[in-house]
């Protein structure tokens, strides 16, 4: 389904006025002095006995007062903050000037001639019809105009319809217009009110997609920093903790080059621990787990220093790789581990060489060559390793290997 975002009366009877404010300070401004100065030139080609410039200049402050009223409230906001004292000013300012009009031809009609009084009365339907479209957006203004101003004189026309020829026809005219222009009013105010309702619709709905797509943006911060967890976890030894292979794989590779490029050493020890499979057969697969855990803090007690990394190569084998260290410093490393893992003391009844659990070590140091791999030290640190499993085990064996 599509998504759609609903305006509220409200919203939309604001912006509106919003509109009709806008077009109508101006339009109806316009048209008034228009109609102000046709009206006068009639009154002065008529002569009429009447106080002419003063009725003009009333009418044009009149017009004036009006558009400055509506540019206040158009500028202090007060279509969206007060909308319905707004749009009650709106309708007294069309009453007001409506029956201005009429007034105005009621007044002066009996000094003048029938040409003139009709010609007068022509110039009101033209400011009726030229201002229909930017002033019927709030349609109430438009028909509360038409009832001020066309109404009154169509009425008066047919009261006074003795006193003049064509009054009735006049009047007829007048009222026929009203009607056609009070339909025509709701056609341009309902296209105006759809106009504004999917204008302010489409800017609802850009205002919610900006929302959207900043909780998706939010939402994918999150995934990619779940992802990162992830792929860290999928790097550490569930059991352990320790990274594992994969996890040390790239560490590998690096710490070698960085003892090519500086012509330092490194050193790497294997570690596996001793008659483990007879440890788990006596003691059980937990039990066995529990161990592997104490050896891991063992080893990681012992790497303690920048680059040092203890690593869970699976099963009971381990490995720490000590960048920087040389043979006797790999050797003392291997040592410590031997007594420290000794010292736990964890009984290992079934164990032919002993009655505690104990780890065998090889160890390989050496400052690598230009194409000294990694897997070349492994090599030789699992030949050490054996070394030490033929020697009779809880040894550490240093691996003869020369890049
Ligand atoms: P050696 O002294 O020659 O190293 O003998 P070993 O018994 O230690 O070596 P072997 O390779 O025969 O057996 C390794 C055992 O380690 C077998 C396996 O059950 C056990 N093992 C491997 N991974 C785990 C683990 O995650 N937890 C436990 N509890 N045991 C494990
Ligand atoms: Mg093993
Ligand atoms: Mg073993």
């Amino acid at each position: 389904m599509l998504y759609q975002r609903k305006i509220s009366k409200g919203d939309a009877l604001s912006a509106k006025l919003g509109f009709q404010l806008q077009t109508t300070r101006y339009v109806l401004a316009g048209t008034q002095m228009l109609g102000v100065c046709g009206g006068m030139f009639l009154l002065w080609y008529q002569s009429v006995p009447l106080p002419t410039p003063a009725w003009g200049v009333g009418m044009l402050i009149l017009s004036f007062i009006q558009s400055l009223h509506m540019s206040q409230a158009l500028e202090s906001q007060r279509h969206i903050t007060a909308v319905g004292p707004v749009l009650r000013e709106l309708l007294v300012s069309a009453a007001i000037g409506g029956f201005a009009w009429s007034a105005t031809v009621i007044w002066m009609g009996e000094y003048l001639s029938d040409e003139v009084l009709y010609a007068l009365v022509m110039i009101m339907v033209i400011i009726t019809v030229a201002t229909v479209a930017a002033t019927a957006v709030v349609r109430e203004f438009y028909l509360v105009w038409l009832c001020s101003s066309l109404i009154p004189v169509a009425c008066w026309l047919a009261w006074t319809a003795d006193a003049r020829p064509f009054n009735l026809i006049f009047a007829a005219v007048l009222w026929g217009l009203a009607i056609l222009m009070a339909v025509l009013s709701y056609g341009i105010s309902r296209s105006f009110t759809q106009m504004v309702e999917s204008g302010l619709e489409r800017e609802a709905m850009a205002k919610d997609m900006a929302g959207f797509s900043e909780t998706l943006r939010a939402k994918n911060t999150q995934l990619q920093e779940a992802r990162k967890q992830l792929a860290d976890l999928a790097k550490l030894d569930e059991l352990t903790g320790l990274r594992n292979r994969r996890g040390a794989d790239k560490a590998f590779d690096m710490e070698v080059s960085r003892a090519q490029r500086g012509g330092s050493s490194i050193a790497v020890i294997m570690i596996d621990v001793d008659h483990f499979k007879a440890y788990n057969d006596t003691y059980g697969h937990p039990a066995g787990d529990d161990v592997l855990k104490r050896i891991a803090g063992v080893l990681r007690s012992v790497t303690a220093r920048a680059g040092e990394l203890a690593i869970r190569m699976g099963g009971e084998e381990f490995l720490l790789l000590l960048p920087g260290a040389n043979q006797a410093d790999a050797l003392v490393a291997g040592e410590r581990i031997r007594t420290r893992i000794m010292s736990l003391e964890i009984e290992h009844s079934a164990s032919p060489s002993g009655s505690i659990v104990t780890v065998s070590q090889g160890v390989v140091a050496c400052i690598p060559s230009m194409t000294t791999e990694f897997k070349q030290l492994l090599e030789a640190a699992d030949k050490a390793l054996y070394s030490s499993k033929e020697g009779g085990r809880n040894t550490v064996t240093l691996s003869p290997f020369r890049p």
